[in-house]
């Protein structure tokens, strides 16, 4: 067993969501490795304290003012320090009693974190892929070599095909989707499709805003753009490839021809121990697949007609400087819509694509000029939503 100041000293933001409680579950199965020393959580205040009770944590962070004073908190363990509202993310990621942040924030929410933890030296395993939709131009200059270790699962894959590779030898990336829930399914029949037909994934189980982006095919969107900052690639050299069964996590194509995939069981916590054990491999924390027992293994291409969102994806990631934060917030507003059945599913490319109409682009200069972006984004995807509504 290593001793207590080799171990991995971790922050688990965004604990209590499908991606934070997959990286407790790691952080427990490789407690002679993993530390886990502060968390953060939303809303659910009731499992953060269960969480900072199992863990024994110093430091939790509530974000949201509103379950701020929630009396669940005062069961909190004696010495556990409380912070409270959306700065104190930023507070854990510098605390000195931190090595790496494993930020499992859902949305834009998670950027700043991001970037305070790049800012304070530290490891970041990034599950939150907005924080690079929305500010790769800002985070990219900022991470020094291997600092910054993708959750995403398609990101690891990609990540472990690039081991010991040159990057311009790269010809594509070739990115993986599932196709979600509705794949094969034409625009037209798309319009009825409900909120629960939405969060049946096929092979994932995540937080309801991925699973919706899954549904879409904006998720794939996003991680294009996420993989372009990550890999220093154009979105032209990414093309999407629809791998029903989630089992080939991603490819590259090198300029000879070769390619070289990360295959494996369709379970998130694979890219996460990774992200935290990198360089190193540690046993695996879940069953193992056995390729004799799968049969086939089916792709196709993406169909962007149907699935609007893909191609507003890319219209954002080439256009690049501030359009992706817009992108994301207008979807973010979109989705949220949806899923309190005020939206139908089509209309969440209706209201992005008209957010999107609405914007000049920029360049990126700054975390406060994305902030206020967003808000604009946010604002705006608002005023469209209500002209749908009127118009139903
Ligand atoms: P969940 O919705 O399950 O969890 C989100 C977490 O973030 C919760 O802990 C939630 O707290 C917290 N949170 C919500 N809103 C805010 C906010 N405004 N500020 C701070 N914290 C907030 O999401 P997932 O775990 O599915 O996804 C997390 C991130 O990981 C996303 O960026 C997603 O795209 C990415 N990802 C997820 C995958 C998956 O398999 N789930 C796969 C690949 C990437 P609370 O619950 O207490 O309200
Ligand atoms: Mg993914």
């Amino acid at each position: 067993m290593a001793s207590e100041e080799h171990k991995l000293r971790v922050a688990v933001l965004g604990c209590t969501g499908s991606i934070g409680t997959q990286t407790l579950d790691v952080c427990r199965q490789h407690a002679d490795r993993l530390d886990v020393v502060a968390l953060s959580a939303h809303s659910r205040t009731a499992e953060l304290v269960q969480t900072a009770r199992d863990y024994g944590v110093a430091c939790v962070a509530v974000t949201d003012e509103r379950h701020a004073s929630d009396p669940v908190l005062q069961e909190l363990p004696a010495g556990t320090e409380l912070l409270r509202g959306h700065e104190a993310l930023a507070e854990i990621v510098q605390r000195a009693d931190v090595d790496c942040v494993l930020n499992a924030v859902v949305g834009a929410a998670g950027l700043e974190a991001s970037y305070a933890t790049l800012k304070a030296g530290k490891r970041l395993a990034l599950a939150n892929k907005e924080s690079l939709v929305v500010g790769g131009e800002l985070l990219m200059p900022m991470a020094t070599h291997d600092q910054m270790l993708p959750v995403d699962s398609e990101h690891s894959a990609i990540f472990q095909c690039l081991v010991g590779e040159r990057a311009n030898r790269v010809h594509a990336i070739w990115l993986t989707c599932s196709g979600g829930p509705f794949f094969g399914r034409s625009a037209a029949e798309l319009e009825s499709v409900t909120v629960a037909d939405a969060l049946r994934h096929p092979n994932w189980a995540m937080g309801p805003k991925i699973t919706v982006d899954s549904a879409t095919l904006m998720n794939k969107g996003l991680e294009r753009i996420e993989a372009m900052h990550l890999f220093g690639v154009g979105i032209d050299q990414i093309p999407v490839l629809i791998q029903r069964e989630s089992t080939i996590h991603s490819m590259v194509e090198f300029v000879d021809g070769s390619v070289i995939a990360q295959l494996g069981a369709s379970d998130m916590r694979i890219p996460i121990q990774y992200a935290l054990s990198y360089p190193e491999r540690w046993d695996t924390p879940c069953d193992r697949v056995d390729f004799r027992a799968l049969g086939s293994l089916t792709m196709t291409a993406p169909d962007p007609v149907a699935f609007r969102c893909l191609a507003l994806a890319e219209r954002a990631g080439r256009e690049g400087g501030t359009v992706p934060c817009v992108l994301n917030a207008a979807n973010e507003i979109a989705v949220g819509a949806f899923l309190a059945g005020s939206c139908s599913f089509t209309d969440i490319a209706r209201v992005v694509e008209a957010t999107l109409d609405a914007h000049d682009r920029s360049e990126v200069e700054s975390l406060e000029q994305l902030k206020q972006i967003d808000a604009w984004a946010r604002s705006c995807a608002q005023d469209q939503l209500s002209r749908l509504v009127l118009h139903a």
